[in-house]
């Protein structure tokens, strides 16, 4: 049988660490991928384009991974002793398992080449599908923006060990006398985030797979050990997810996955030239990043449990994580296992408190110590490093005041090996600690962080701010103040983004086109797009989001309180970065700013023009918010400014109000018993923003995802008289969750997919309506598009919308 299958395999035995390999005292867990000047992302652009070759390309992924292990050194970390990750995707870290797996879904098999492994071509391909296949699903990963490739597997997907790029990326560095540690998904976690692949029957759950996945580990390990690797890595952050931590209860799957991975010997360290022998795999770390591995009841169990299983070290989320109790840790240091303790915030931009985190250390150590008394522990971030921009030494246009509050990655870097040596010197850092605690008072006496205005405002809020007249009120003033026909028509916001609009906002902000010349660019491109939803016959008319590069970062731009870098990009998917501003004081908005734009488009036509705000949770989401009060309170404060811009739409005029709240579910917490607490702040702040609103005001929102089933009760919360949300992939298959649920307002299911270039027929469209009229009645329903349309051409947008306004008035005509 399959040694998983084998109970002998997976008894527990006594276990003390039998190598050489012990773990450095600082580390991160990964670093950002696409290079200070996002060399990588240009690289890789230029392959695809067909101007760089995949030798051109594997020479500019080398020396960035040679800068990075040079930078690393020179921030404390040590490129002979493990401390430095070999964590270097050319695209996706998930991919880059599903490459090491050779785990092709049937769909992709004439992708494998000679053992079943996936070349750079097959892997791009994977990616970005290649005109007959649509590439891997993208999604969220897990309470963050950045997006990983779906795993797609079945009960007949090849898992194999097939991990030849990331052993040749540890021999090279190896060969040239650096020992890195491979970072790779774990299995628990990588088949957690896999769907099943087409064609698999009913209800099969990846997972069931897992005895298959522990042996295609098991023979990574070897590739890595032969290679020369002392030290992997596996990420397993699934186990703070309620799913996961139900596999990691004492005797469950994790536990077991990890007695079979730890079962071979270790490689003994220190034989540098001197291949691995066979059946040997390097030493384990196993991280738990995202928040709290296993039980929240018992914080610390699940580590225990990992550390039973004969793996060498364990890492925990010591920011969003709980703090493992004490008789937890004791258990982990008489294992011998090293504790990785995850004490510096790698998703968020503020310096370190380095005494207080060196606090924590010693109390975790004394805690650890109660167990063996000669244990120590490691320094480390919470998670990668990937989610925060490389450098602050980069910014050179920030306000004067915020540099030293701020740490990016080598500023991280940095903290993480202070930390180190602290803890066995704390003199020794005092030079340090006290720097990061100067920086840090000074923030917090900062005047300018705190406008008397904002609080004085925020401190008189009453139940009465947060809600409007009855829903039936309101739709009676609104009928009859904008006398809309039965199923009116509209979009989300934006048209397409065509070289023009980019290239004259990039002049514009370079200081190469004057202010006058750019505002009759815009008013031009507004009139363009006013005109051209009057033909299409739309109901409800935008202005086409012209003026903005983001939806977070022009509000940003707009708002005091926030500060926008030069160079602070984030990995988001792939190539893609996004550079998110920096909410640092409290926020308030000095004048109207959408205005202008809105009132020039509903001068032009006797439509209802439809204004366009980012709504508070996502202006959050989407940047990097400040630490020292709570995000409720942060919330509130970006929703009076965006109730100011509404009344001021309203004062002009303007009688329909969206904000777009796309990210309300991106942050929704990852245990189900945190959920309700964020949904109160988070719902009450879009009340907020939008209960100022007269009556006859009609206040849409906009969702970007159609996972609507588990926030459903919360997007009824927001008491938004129209809701816009994603529904054209699933063929409108919310609509059952919106009828069963009895949602009451209006809705407009998307009934045009705008992530493709591809145009619905009017008969298509049509049906669309027709599955929604099905279970949802006809007053309520709203014909629009998925999402905005920035990312598309005019071309087919045109020939799409034409088609949308064509079926929404033949459904109207059948009513
Ligand atoms: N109003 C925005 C647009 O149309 C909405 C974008 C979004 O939901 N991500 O572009
Ligand atoms: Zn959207």
């Amino acid at each position: 049988p399959h040694p998983a299958e084998n109970p002998q395999h997976t008894e527990k035995q006594e276990h003390t660490v039998t190598t050489a390999n012990t773990f450095p005292a600082a580390t991160i867990l990964g670093y950002p991928r696409l290079g200070p000047n996002r060399e990588l992302k240009r690289a890789v652009e230029s392959h695809w384009a067909g101007t760089l070759d995949e030798d051109g390309l594997e020479s500019v992924a080398a020396t960035l991974q040679d800068a990075t292990v040079a930078r690393l050194e020179q921030l404390g970390l040590n490129r002979a002793d493990s401390s430095i990750p070999a964590d270097f995707a050319l695209y996706d870290q998930v991919l880059d398992a599903t490459a090491a797996l050779g785990a092709l879904p049937a769909r992709f098999a004439d992708l494998a080449v000679e053992d079943g492994a996936v070349d750079l071509a097959g892997y791009f391909t994977l990616a970005r599908g290649d005109g007959q296949r649509p590439p891997l699903e993208l999604t969220k990963w897990f309470d963050t923006n950045y997006h990983y490739l779906v795993p797609e597997i079945g009960p007949d997907t090849p898992l194999r060990a097939v991990a030849h790029r990331l052993a040749g990326i540890v021999r090279r560095h190896r060969a040239a006398g650096s020992t890195l540690r491979p970072v790779l998904v774990g299995p628990i976690t990588y088949l957690l985030l896999a769907k099943p692949e087409d064609g698999a029957p009913e209800g099969f759950d990846p997972l069931s797979r897992i005895d298959d996945a522990v042996a295609a580990y098991q023979g990574i390990l070897a590739q890595l050990a032969a290679a020369g690797a002392e030290w992997v890595q596996l990420d397993e952050p699934a186990l703070a997810t309620d799913r996961g931590a139900a596999l990691i209860a004492p005797g469950g799957v994790a536990e077991r996955v990890y007695l079979e991975l730890a079962n071979a010997p270790v490689v003994s360290a220190n034989d540098a030239g001197t291949p691995a022998a066979a059946g040997t795999r390097p030493a384990l770390l196993v991280t738990t990043g995202y928040g709290t591995a296993g039980s929240l009841q018992a914080p610390g169990e699940a580590l225990q449990t990992l550390a039973s299983t004969g793996i060498e070290a364990v890492h925990a989320d010591l920011v969003r994580g709980r703090r493992p109790l004490a008789p937890a840790l004791a258990a982990i240091a008489k294992t011998g296992v090293r504790f990785v303790a995850g004490v510096v915030n790698a998703r968020n931009i503020w310096r370190n408190d380095l005494s207080a985190s060196l606090d924590a250390l010693e109390s975790l150590r004394a805690d650890l110590r109660a167990g063996d008394p000669t244990a120590e522990l490691v320094a480390a971030t919470a998670t990668s490093l990937l989610h925060v921009p490389h450098d602050v030494a980069a910014e050179t246009d920030l306000p004067a005041h915020l540099p030293e509050w701020l740490a990016f990655a080598d500023q991280k870097v940095a903290e993480v090996s202070v930390l180190a040596r602290g803890l066995a010197d704390r003199a020794g850092v005092a030079a340090e600690l006290s720097a990061a605690a100067e920086a840090i008072s000074r923030r917090e006496r900062f005047a300018g962080t705190t406008q008397q205005a904002v609080r004085t405002r925020t401190a008189a809020l009453a139940p009465a701010d947060f809600s409007r007249s009855a829903a039936e009120v309101r739709s009676a003033a609104q009928e009859k103040a904008l006398a809309l026909p039965l199923l009116p028509t509209t979009t989300i916001g934006s048209f397409p983004q065509t070289g023009e609009v980019r290239k004259a906002r990039a002049a514009a902000a370079a200081g190469k086109s004057t202010p006058e010349a750019y505002e009759s660019f815009l008013k031009e491109e507004i009139t363009r797009v006013v005109r051209l939803q009057e033909d299409l016959g739309l109901d409800v008319l935008v202005h086409g989001e012209a003026e903005r590069n983001d939806m977070v970062q022009y509000f940003a731009e707009n708002f005091d309180g926030f500060a926008e870098t030069r160079n602070g990009w984030v990995q988001s998917y792939g190539s893609r970065a996004t550079r998110p501003s920096i909410l640092w004081g409290d926020v308030s908005r000095p004048k109207a700013f959408t205005v202008p734009w809105i009132t020039f488009a509903q001068s032009l036509t006797e439509k209802p023009l439809k204004g366009m705000l980012t709504g508070p949770v996502t202006i959050l989401a989407w940047s990097f918010v400040r630490d020292d009060q709570p995000l409720g309170e942060t919330a509130n404060q970006v929703a009076l400014a965006l109730r100011d811009e509404i009344a001021d739409l309203e004062a002009a005029g303007i009688g329909i109000v969206q904000v777009d709240e796309p990210a309300l579910r991106e942050l929704l917490p990852l245990r189900a018993g945190d959920q309700p607490a964020y949904l109160d702040w988070s719902v009450a702040s879009f009340r907020l923003a939008t209960s100022g609103a007269a009556d006859g005001t009609q206040i849409h929102t906009h969702l970007c995802y159609s996972e609507f089933g588990e926030v459903i009760s919360a997007i009824d919360g927001l008491d938004a008289d129209v809701t816009s949300i994603e529904a054209a992939r699933s063929r409108l298959e919310v609509v059952a969750d919106i009828a069963g649920f009895g949602f009451g307002r209006g809705i407009g299911p998307g009934v045009y997919d705008i992530h493709s270039p591809r145009v619905p027929s009017a008969a298509e469209i049509d049906g669309l309506i027709g599955t929604a009229l099905a279970s949802i009645p006809a007053r309520q329903l709203w014909i629009n598009p998925d999402c905005g349309l920035k990312t598309r051409g005019y071309a087919e947008t045109t020939e799409s919308l034409r088609n949308l306004v064509a079926a929404a008035r033949t459904a109207r005509e059948a009513l």
